[in-house]
């Protein structure tokens, strides 16, 4: 298999000055800009994400005793949908792209999970984000399967017109897998509200009505949510909270370390500091910076907006971007990339909790290494777990054509994180397994039990 690089952890809601400028689209609508795709590096030590996605479920199955049957259908993914499709670049020239959706299981509800915008986006990185995204939902207990899906694209290589060509014909090529009650994409690595936007009108126009419910991540004033911005940073912080007082750490005070100062970290780090966290140390592409004494994160996403990184901030001391990983604090949050946390790095975390913002930042040999030497890591498909919960609300109000305040989507928020936390650290001790065991064995379970209820057809 093809080794899985380094994705770009490119927000989906970009902001300028963070990943660029935003163009002015010829409409008068402002476009925003994609950032570049991180440079492609093989996967820590030799796996690529679909091993090691079938890796932890092998693990997760075995404790749960899963039967040949059960794990015949959870190891594979239901749908592999792979599509070649031209696009008419603005020179006249006509170039063909490789796209992928994915449905991994359905058996709780329609497919979920975003689109990724990536030159190396192949088929193994879509089954295991899709596998990923099964698990995230059940762990949440929110009424979606687990779908994902990419196109092997460079979008720095597009002007905003190609770009909206490409993802138009996309959205035409996957139309028979998606639909509010069969398949909701959402933004993922270089996609945005704008291609959301993009994607649900495409669909709505072959319908002849307007489906708002097709897609989430869309702008607000079209049928997206209040609060979705902020979710998966603001759903990382409510597990910090859990964690917290299992390990009765007060969070006035304690030190935090963010890698990556995107959407997800810069978020955390914000609602950290109100709570009285002291950020101690932050990084981005560019390089990080420290400051014992802490400093205060909304000024700094001023300064990153202003000249597009961290680097350079106030009084503060230059780093490298992997420092955090290994900085003196009491809390660890990667929110950058995959595998950032590999062995070696596991062996010198100085934090007391893992906070994992960022899908897959642990290698499983990293992983080991941290559960022996007693850091409390909060597993991806909890902690960052906030998205796809208000992308849920979101696809709610966009059938019951009934929107809430952020207020009530910051409410509900909370209470599913809180219950989810609960759950996983409750299976977690049942089991005497770490919290990534525990997550994995609830979704697998509820996952497996809702396969076994609706039986074989025919
Ligand atoms: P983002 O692009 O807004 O932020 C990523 C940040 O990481 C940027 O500051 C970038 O400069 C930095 N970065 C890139 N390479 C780095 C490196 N080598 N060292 C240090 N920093 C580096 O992306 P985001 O939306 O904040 O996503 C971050 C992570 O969270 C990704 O793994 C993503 O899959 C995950 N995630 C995001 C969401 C969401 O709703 N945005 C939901 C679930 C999971």
């Amino acid at each position: 298999m093809a080794d899985v690089r380094r994705s770009a952890a490119v927000s989906p809601y970009p902001s300028p000055g963070h990943l660029g400028h935003t163009t002015a689209a010829p409409n008068g609508w402002s476009i925003p800009s994609i950032a570049p795709p991180a440079p492609t590096a093989p996967l820590g030590e030799g796996l690529n994400a679909w091993d090691i996605a079938r890796q932890q479920f092998d693990l997760a199955a075995d404790r749960l005793g899963l039967g040949a049957d059960e794990r015949a259908v959870l190891r594979n993914c239901k749908r592999e949908f792979t599509v070649h499709f031209p696009v008419q670049l603005d020179d006249g020239s006509v170039r063909s792209f490789t796209g992928y959706r994915v449905q991994h299981n359905l058996a709780r509800g329609p497919g979920k999970g975003g689109i990724r915008y990536h030159p190396q986006a192949d088929l193994d990185e879509v089954r295991a984000l899709a596998m990923w995204m099964t698990w995230k939902c059940a762990v949440v207990n929110i009424p979606f399967g687990g779908a994902k899906g990419g196109v092997a694209v460079d979008p720095r290589e597009l002007s905003p017109t190609e770009l909206e060509k490409l993802t138009r014909r996309y959205t035409l090529e996957i139309e028979p897998l998606i639909g509010p009650h069969s398949d909701i994409p959402a933004p993922d690595v270089n996609t945005d509200p704008q291609v959301m936007a993009w994607m649900m009108d495409t669909y709505s126009m072959h319908k002849g009505y307007t489906a708002t419910a097709v897609v989430t991540g869309k702008p607000v004033s079209i049928g997206g949510s209040e609060g979705r911005i902020e979710a998966t940073g603001r759903g990382c912080v409510f597990t910090i909270q859990q964690a917290a007082k299992r390990l009765g750490l007060d969070l006035a005070g304690s030190t935090v370390a963010v890698q990556g100062f995107g959407n997800v970290g810069a978020t955390a780090a914000r609602l950290l500091h109100d709570l009285g966290c002291r950020i101690v140390a932050v990084s981005d592409a560019e390089g990080g910076i420290a400051d014992i004494r802490g400093f205060d994160p909304h000024r700094l996403l001023r300064h990153r907006e202003e000249t597009g990184s961290v680097v350079g901030f106030g009084d503060t001391t230059p780093i490298t971007s992997s420092d955090p990983l290994t900085f003196e604090c009491d809390i660890l949050v990667p929110a950058a990339l995959e595998n950032q946390l590999t062995a070696a790095v596991a062996e010198r975390v100085q934090a007391k909790i893992v906070a994992e913002a960022a899908n897959g930042p642990t290698t499983p040999e990293a992983d080991a290494i941290l559960h022996d030497r007693g850091v409390f890591v909060i597993p991806d498909i909890l902690c960052n777990a906030g998205g796809v919960t208000v992308s849920y609300f979101e696809w709610v109000q966009d059938l019951q054509h009934f929107f809430w305040d952020e207020a009530e989507i910051n409410r509900q928020l909370h209470r599913i994180m809180v219950r989810s936390f609960d759950q996983v650290y409750r299976m977690a001790q049942e089991h005497d397994v770490d919290l990534r065991q525990g997550a994995q064995m609830l979704a697998i379970s509820r996952v497996a039990e809702a396969t076994r209820l609706r039986g074989l057809y025919p």
